[in-house]
């Protein structure tokens, strides 16, 4: 149990960091400076900043996406909060819907990274230890670190946001040379009604940035040139003072309309607002950028209320109800941008699809009821964790983020995610892959995408979320709730409370 003291120093400390988020315009058409000729940038490799939909797509053609997202650390507590709101959720291709984890290392437990990736989430690059204007260690090592300790393909991670959303020029010209494919930190700052909008689909830098402009030194008017690169960016809500009201990560820990307590029937009101003026327009897409432990029912010293998660599972099954809305991991938006299709055949769209990996042996493959007995628990006092992948000798650092595997109690090393063999199929204590069949691998659950797909849906019938009728009680079992992950020892709340302090206190000191 947490002091009462800590607790008082926490919670406003948590209410404090959405101050960090954006209060104005990022960009302005002089900063931006921006040019790009549509007729020399063609898909799927370059696509010019735009608020209109990509491939000439006429809107009503247009799928409504809202990309769903999480930051930091990956635990049983954050996963189960981001799982009040999705799992009882299905696409209208009856599909539950996948969301993107940017994922930062400290107090991560990779064990669940391993299953949250198996059940089809995209895991991006969240620096390791949650740094701001990152050294490139630290996006390396991310990537490296999830590869070893949790097994993700190289190749999957192809995502980045930076901490405190704070990049810089050098920042974008590393993921570039790292062979990212998309950074998602840039705000669009500028309501999608205002002539001068900044909220672009994703774009490519070939033509270099185009948002962020006021405040991200060396970026945009034609830099940095960075051609098949991507940026997606973050598309912020806006209360009743439109440009003056801007709202972009956990949007319901905000006091809207400039009041001076959170009111979750306001937040609601401008979140289906902003929602409508996408859907009436040009249809960009509406984000929903989560700190899943500021809904966490389970994470001791934080008290979420009922209303505000009852007031987000309105929100989505108000959207829910709505033709073509698709709630989608920054992926799945970024494959349909690529190669985009009217709404009348996505079906087509392999990354909207959903798959079950069919594997019947006991292995340890990111799959929890196979994985009972299996999973190396690695004692670091500070975060412990657990792994299919065997311990490594010393807590993996930036210097260091694949450490030596420790074997001084006689076990057998472990063997590490080869490139020709995919996470689910992966023996990492035979060391050998149980399926190499093209054909054998995935069953696909996905089904025939029907003209109304909203009646596909788990997300109910949108009513007053003050009904009750939203309420997520019994909608969900909790992640791993099967007892494989033990809890954290009682000493470690303090330690990981302090961490988030001092990680929302710099929150609070950045305007991005
Ligand atoms: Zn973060």
């Amino acid at each position: 149990m947490l002091p009462a003291l800590i607790l008082a120093v926490l919670l406003p400390a948590l209410s404090l960091a959405q101050d960090g988020g954006i209060d104005g315009p990022t960009t302005s058409p002089e900063a931006a400076g921006y040019s790009c000729d549509s007729s020399q940038c063609k898909l799927p490799n370059c696509n010019c900043a735009s608020p209109n939909p990509p491939g000439g797509l006429s809107p009503s053609d247009v799928p409504q996406f809202i990309v769903y997202t999480a930051d930091d650390a990956i635990q049983s507590y954050t996963l189960d909060s981001v799982n009040q709101f999705l799992a009882h959720r299905k696409n209208p291709n009856g599909c539950q819907p996948k969301i993107t984890y940017y994922t930062s290392l400290n107090y991560t437990n990779y064990t669940l990274v391993t299953d949250w990736f198996v059940a089809g989430n995209e895991i991006a690059d969240h620096t390791m230890t949650h740094v701001g204007s990152p050294p490139n260690d630290e996006i390396d090592g991310n990537l490296i670190a999830l590869n070893a300790l949790a097994g993700i393909p190289l190749s999957s991670i192809i995502g980045f946001r930076a901490p405190f959303l704070n990049y810089t020029v050098d920042t974008l010209k590393h993921l570039a040379a790292a062979r990212f494919t998309y950074d998602s930190s840039a705000s669009a700052s500028i309501p999608v009604t205002d002539p001068n909008t900044d909220a672009y689909w994703p774009y490519t830098l070939d033509n270099g940035m185009a948002n962020n402009c006021l405040n991200v030194p060396g970026t945009c008017k034609g830099e940095p040139k960075l051609p098949g690169f991507w940026e997606v960016p973050m598309y912020a809500f806006f209360d009743n003072r439109g440009v003056a009201g801007p709202h972009l990560m956990d949007p319901w820990l905000d006091n809207a309309n400039g009041a001076s307590q959170v009111n979750d029937s306001a937040t609601l009101e401008y979140m289906k607002n902003t929602f409508t003026a996408h859907y009436n327009g040009n249809r960009q897409p509406i984000g929903l950028y989560t700190h899943p432990i500021h809904t966490s029912t389970t994470y001791p010293g934080v008290t979420v209320s009922n209303s505000t998660i009852n007031m987000i599972n309105a929100f989505l099954d108000w959207a829910q109800v709505q033709q073509n809305v698709w709630i989608v991991s920054t992926e799945q938006l970024l494959a349909w941008v690529q190669n985009p299709v009217p709404v009348s055949q996505l079906d087509s769209v392999a990354a909207l699809k959903c798959t079950t990996p069919q594997v019947d042996q006991a292995i340890c493959n990111g799959i929890p009821a196979n994985e009972q007995g299996l999973l190396s628990h690695c004692d670091f006092p500070d975060f412990p964790f657990f792994t299919c992948y065997g311990c490594p000798g010393v807590v993996p650092t930036p210097d260091d983020p694949n450490p030596t595997q420790d074997t001084s109690n006689g076990q057998q090393a472990r063997f590490r995610l080869p490139a020709n063999c995919s996470t689910p199929f992966w023996d990492p204590i035979k060391g050998q892959c149980v399926c190499t069949s093209s054909t054998c691998q995935f069953q696909d659950n996905s089904r025939p995408i029907g003209p109304n797909g909203a009646n596909l849906t788990g997300g109910g019938t949108g009513g007053s979320f003050t009904s009750g009728a939203a309420s997520p009680t019994n909608s969900f079992v909790p992640f791993n709730g099967n007892g494989a992950v033990s809890p954290l020892p009682a000493g470690i709340w303090l330690t990981i409370t302090l961490g988030f302090i001092g990680a929302m206190l710099g929150w609070s000191t950045i305007q991005i």
